[in-house]
């Protein structure tokens, strides 16, 4: 690049500017109260995670193997960006001791997590998920726990026309034979379908059914369903589920198309999508149980349920059904110095006020009149005006913008005077 280029952002990322940090900061407090509500704590874990620990969790492993940003570091160690937090948080609940508390360990994380796609509408490079877990425990009802919490929190966001699709894909003692079924069905249709299905129905038959080529949708169509062949306890447990979920008034759709390609998740399997999320990506929240990925770690065999939320895709969801958040002018008051020369008479009166509300000053050597228009625009309730006349005096011309009302008030009344208006 030649060097008179602006060195630009990195392809597929995005900056959060104070304007939108408002509204994200909503998400994220609504997304820690909500948790917290539910006896849930928060947990940290690195962005990068040694590369072996990342890759055990891609789906279908050649696709997913390529968004992984994997790196040598100067050890020669190969390390990935996290693109999903769950693997980190089980690794950090055995090697923090969390399995020897109280059981299960509840647990959410908002952060970035890196995905190497192509970036389009919706999806990005670096993006940011809540992500909440429940280890240590087999119990259904914590699988309606979980969908009752991510519920709770994009009802307290205000979003409406969300949709929760449910199923579930048994476990290790039926879903082999379903799988059999499922490979039995598709065999004598393989030459017709997309060529990824002809690849899956080898390696990972049970995504066949979350493909969304149009030449595959006739075969999905007529499927063996998972839910008809579910062993008794897995019937049980998604009886149990749901019966949890209309006790809680939470309505759901069946979607027996509804998988997580991966032998280590079982049974709940669900996602919440937006009506006005189009195509592939549509989804807003995923999750589902997945007993199986402790010992896939090489971890003591261990039960988990969790989800994972595009805090973007719920932002933009939310600006969409017009859920607006005005953000807070960055100061109350704006301390404008009518003179130069005044700089150091001003800070000193910024100092004074800023317990009382967040201050700045105009330092700039504009005219009195181009201050207060900028005061204005950045939406300051009070200005405080003073020249080197009434500096010499302490004094300040105390203005409220939006009555015009105007007083003189001492350097050491204004914290009182903020305050108490
Ligand atoms: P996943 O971990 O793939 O189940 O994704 C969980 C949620 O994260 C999805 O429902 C999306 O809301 C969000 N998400 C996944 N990938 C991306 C991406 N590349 N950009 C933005 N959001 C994403």
């Amino acid at each position: 690049m030649p060097p008179s280029q602006p060195i630009r952002a990195a392809r597929g990322v995005r900056d959060v500017l104070p304007g939108e940090r408002a509204a994200w900061a909503q998400v994220e407090q609504a997304a820690a109260r909500v948790a917290r509500s539910f006896g849930y704590q928060e947990i940290e874990v690195p962005i990068i995670e040694p590369a072996e620990l990342v890759e055990r969790m891609g789906e279908d492993t050649d696709v997913v193997a390529k968004e992984i940003y994997r790196f040598q570091d100067r050890g020669g160690r190969w390390l990935a960006l996290r693109p999903e937090a769950t693997a980190g948080v089980v690794r950090a609940y055995f090697e923090g001791g969390l399995q020897a508390g109280p059981q299960p360990a509840r647990l959410y994380l908002l952060g970035p997590m890196f995905r190497y796609d192509r970036p389009q509408a919706g999806r990005y490079r670096q993006f940011h998920q809540l992500d909440v877990e429940a280890i240590g425990d087999p119990s259904p009802a914590l699988d309606a726990e979980i969908i009752e919490l991510a519920a709770g929190w994009l009802n307290a966001l205000g979003l409406r026309d969300v949709r929760l699709e449910l199923n579930s894909i048994g476990d290790s003692r039926c879903r082999p034979a379903y799988l059999r079924l499922l490979q039995d069905y598709y065999r004598p249709h393989k030459e017709k379908l997309h060529p990824d299905c002809q690849r899956r129905l080898e390696t990972n038959p049970l995504r066949l059914l979350d493909c969304k080529e149009e030449r595959c949708q006739p075969f999905k169509a007529r499927a063996p369903r998972v839910t008809d062949h579910l062993c008794e306890p897995c019937q049980e447990a998604f009886s149990e589920v749901r019966g949890l979920l209309d006790a809680a008034g939470i309505e759901y759709q069946l979607n027996p198309f509804l998988v997580r390609g991966l032998d280590y998740y079982t049974r709940t399997v669900f996602e919440f999508q937006h009506e006005a999320l189009g195509g592939a990506q549509n989804s807003l929240v995923g999750g589902g149980r997945y007993d199986g990925l402790a010992s896939a770690l090489n971890w003591p065999d261990t039960p988990a349920v969790g989800f994972a939320a595009g805090l973007e895709r719920v932002l933009s969801m939310m600006k969409r059904e017009g859920e607006e958040v005005v953000p807070a002018p960055a100061a109350g008051l704006l301390v404008l110095p009518a003179e130069p020369g005044l700089s150091v008479a001003a800070a000193q009166v910024a100092r004074s006020c800023r317990e009382a509300v967040a201050t700045a000053v105009d330092y700039s050597e504009r005219s009195l009149r181009a201050k207060m228009r900028a005061a204005a625009k950045a939406g300051a309730r009070w200005v405080a005006i003073f020249n080197r006349e009434e500096g010499a005096r302490k004094v300040v011309q105390l203005r409220e913008m939006t009555s015009g009302e105007q007083a003189e008030v001492a350097w050491a009344d204004l914290p009182e005077r903020l305050i108490s208006s």
